[in-house]
């Protein structure tokens, strides 16, 4: 069996204590992940200090070649990159591989890192005085990332993170650690010296530590909204920049004069793909009028029941497991409350098996209409192969139910009408939105980010806004010649 060691500087570290891995498709241990904890975030900081001291002040031409180099590295790697995620995570590998893709893409933009943080300046703000105003690095920052998206969300933070000069402290999900530690290779094969990335695995005690440590100027977190709440009041608390991403329930409006197919196979793959565990995944359709809502249901229904739900190495699989059994038993659970608060089962995907994966933690695609605020399936974040439908009478209500609710990721409107796509965009009360594009997620040179909710500290993720958030700003004015004697001057000064 496999065991997953932090990695601090070049060196490999195991610890005691451990925590298992499991194949979430055949549902078996496959190995075991190292649990750090203070100990181990002191040294991976000690070791990222040193490294940071040369880092920052590497010409960032020569930064931005590693980013060039990982480029092609993962290119030419993306299958066994995406076997890995697989592997632990349980989504598809087309999937998978679209996961590597999305990463590629900040990668790229950091690629373009001297022009990003090329500065401004300004000649002759007064008689012979000139100010420059350029960005530095902040020196260790740290990432604490979620189960799932093993890759693409620590290469939401590492690229951007190092490219402007800070070492790097990662400490990803206990449930699927593999992907950082080929991280860490992809980017030691790229040319990135010792200790400019550490990984330190594990839970609790390993975020605690980081969270708790001086030597550590920024914290970005992705995951669940209760974590991101402690990991934004607790890293602030020790004065640390921190910006901490949390859940989401993303509502999809369809409009009666949208095209109904188009929008049934926009939800199958919004609600469906990597089974619903994905932040940005659509978990409730909410249909303007009854009769857009009968004819929507009457469309997904079949597509629901159709779902091809398979193993990741199956090729035909549209779906595949959940995380773990206790995920799969929680969600389980979430689809009885819908029913027994009031909510219509309109496909259920909880008794499914899969022959020869009797022990994978699988889960059906599953339709819940008639769902309404205040019933937990709405309530909660389900994070499944679940989607509720939220029936509402006019698209004024649509817009309130979503703008009323305390999440706000992502939503979407399916319309053919563009005054109501417009007068859409403008209104509802989330950070990205899509008109017929159910999964808005921004492209790499664009930033990534909620409101309310779904996000504490108010910056976005990875592209232009990553720039300002792992980077201060430094503003020098200077004044030429010094042969100039002004004399001393007591007023506050003004450049006049
Ligand atoms: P999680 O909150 O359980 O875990 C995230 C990280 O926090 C992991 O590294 C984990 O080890 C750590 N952690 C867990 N419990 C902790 C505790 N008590 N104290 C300190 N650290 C703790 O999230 P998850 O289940 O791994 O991921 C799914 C969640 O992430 C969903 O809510 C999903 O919406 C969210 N997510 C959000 C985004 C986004 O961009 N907003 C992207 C991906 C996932």
């Amino acid at each position: 069996m496999k065991k997953v060691c932090h990695i601090i500087g070049s060196q490999e570290l195991s610890t005691e204590a451990i925590s298992p891995i499991y194949d979430p498709s055949t549902g078996h241990e496959t190995g075991h992940v190292c649990l750090g904890g203070e100990k181990e975030i002191e040294l991976a900081v000690a070791t990222a200090q040193e490294a940071a001291i040369e880092w920052a002040t590497t010409p960032v031409a020569k930064r931005a070649a590693i980013m060039f180099s990982l480029r092609e590295i993962m290119l030419a790697r993306q299958n066994e990159i995406a076997l890995t995620i697989s592997s632990e995570h349980g989504k598809t590998h087309e999937d998978a591989l679209g996961e590597v893709t999305r990463a590629l893409e900040v990668v790229e933009f950091a690629a373009g890192a001297p022009h990003l943080l090329k500065g401004a300046f300004s000649r002759t703000v007064a008689a012979n005085v000139d100010t420059a105003s350029d960005r530095e690095p902040l020196g260790v920052v740290a990432g604490i990332t979620p189960f799932n998206f093993p890759f693409m969300v620590p290469l939401w933070m590492i690229p951007m993170a190092i490219v402007c000069g800070n070492a790097f402290i990662l400490k990803p999900s206990e449930k699927d650690p593999s992907s950082a530690n080929l991280i860490h290779a992809l980017f030691k094969e790229a040319g990135l010296p010792p200790g400019v990335l550490n990984i330190v695995h594990g839970g609790k005690a390993s975020v605690d530590a980081i969270l708790d440590h001086a030597g550590i100027a920024a914290v970005s977190f992705v995951g669940s909204t209760p974590i991101a709440e402690y990991v934004y009041a607790r890293g602030c608390a020790t004065g640390k920049r921190v910006q901490a991403l949390g859940g989401a329930k993303n509502h999809m409006v369809i409009m009666p004069d949208a095209d109904l197919d188009q929008a049934a196979d926009a939800l199958m793959g919004a609600g469906f793909g990597s089974a619903g565990e994905r932040c940005m995944a659509i978990s409730v359709a909410v249909p303007v009028g009854d009769d857009t809502a009968n004819a929507l249901v009457e469309k997904l229904a079949p597509r629901v029941r159709g779902l091809k739900v398979g193993p990741s190495t199956d090729n035909e699989a549209e779906m595949g497991p959940v995380i773990s059994k206790l995920h799969r038993d929680r969600i389980g659970g979430l689809i009885t409350s819908g029913a027994q608060e009031g909510a219509r089962i309109a496909v259920d995907g909880r008794d499914l098996t899969m022959q020869g994966f009797e022990e994978g933690f699988w889960l059906g695609g599953t339709l819940i209409d008639d769902v309404k605020p205040g019933m937990q399936v709405y309530d909660e974040e389900i994070f499944g192969p679940v989607l509720c439908v939220a029936r509402t009478q006019s698209y004024e209500e649509a817009v309130s139910m979503i703008s009323n609710n305390p999440y706000a990721n992502g939503s979407a409107i399916f319309t053919r009408d563009g005054d109501t796509a417009r007068d859409f965009t403008s209104r509802v009360k989330v950070g990205m939105v899509g008109v017929n594009v159910p999964i808005p997620v921004p492209v790499g040179y664009h930033s990534f980010g909620g409101w309310k909710r779904s996000s504490f500290g108010g910056h976005g993720i990875y592209g232009p806004e990553a720039v300002h958030f792992y980077t201060r700003l430094k503003t020098v004015t200077t004044r030429w010649p010094t042969a100039i004697r002004a004399g001393a001057e007591f007023q506050f000064p003004t450049m006049k």
